[in-house]
């Protein structure tokens, strides 16, 4: 078995909090263990605990949509949540379940280890850009630690309210700009990427 495998083996059982007693299914994330891209969703919805997938209700839809947008399909890419059971009634995921299901979180980023962590609304932002509001961020990387955080709106918001589906496109192109401008950084390393913005406040 994988490490992967292992993690998936651990989430199905988990009860290391309270989300654990209403799930119908755990999702820990699908994807392959070598994606260049992660992206990181706040938890499951009514569907995706149905299915034991991430991001195949409407949200989903909309994240593969957005992806063929830039010649990306979703096997290309690793996608989990930071809680890995649903919310009752797709709640907000309290900090004591971000907390409690954060070691998956962490050790699947270790084996991934993705050029690009997408992060996708606010709690997965949290992570990286505490105290920062995604409205303010949103669409500019930083890097911490040799590591690529991509701060997003979360695609539902797109759903919603047809004023963020601009801003969340517009930030899918600004990742593609990205990726292809790291991609050929590795044929010319003493070429630093240029093109993408680089968020100057930190
Ligand atoms: Fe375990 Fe995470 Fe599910 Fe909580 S949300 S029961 S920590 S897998
Ligand atoms: N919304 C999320 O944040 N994650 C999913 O997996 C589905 C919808």
């Amino acid at each position: 078995m994988s490490e992967m495998e292992g993690i998936y083996e651990q989430v199905r059982t988990c009860q290391k909090c309270g989300l654990g007693q209403g799930r119908t299914i755990s999702v820990p994330g699908e994807g392959p263990s070598d994606a260049d891209i992660m992206f990181i969703g706040e938890g499951p919805g009514y569907h995706e605990d149905r299915q034991g997938r991430p991001f195949v209700g409407a949200a989903g839809k909309y994240l593969s949509e957005l992806l063929a947008g830039i010649n990306l399909s979703r096997s290309d890419v690793y996608i989990t949540n930071v809680v890995k059971c649903r919310p009752p009634k797709n709640r907000d995921p309290l900090p004591e379940e971000i907390e409690a299901c954060r070691p998956y979180l962490d050790r699947q980023i270790e084996i991934i280890k993705p050029r690009i962590i997408v992060t996708l609304g606010r709690f997965s932002m949290a992570r990286y850009f505490s105290g920062q509001t995604i409205s303010r961020v949103h669409g500019q990387y930083r890097r911490i630690e040799g590591n690529i955080y991509f701060p997003m709106f979360h695609p539902a918001a797109g759903l919603h309210q047809p004023r963020y589906r601009s801003m969340i496109e517009e930030d899918f192109q600004r990742l593609s700009t990205l990726l292809a401008d790291l991609t050929q950084a590795d044929d010319t390393p003493d070429d630093p990427p240029q093109t993408a913005e680089q968020l100057s406040l930190f």
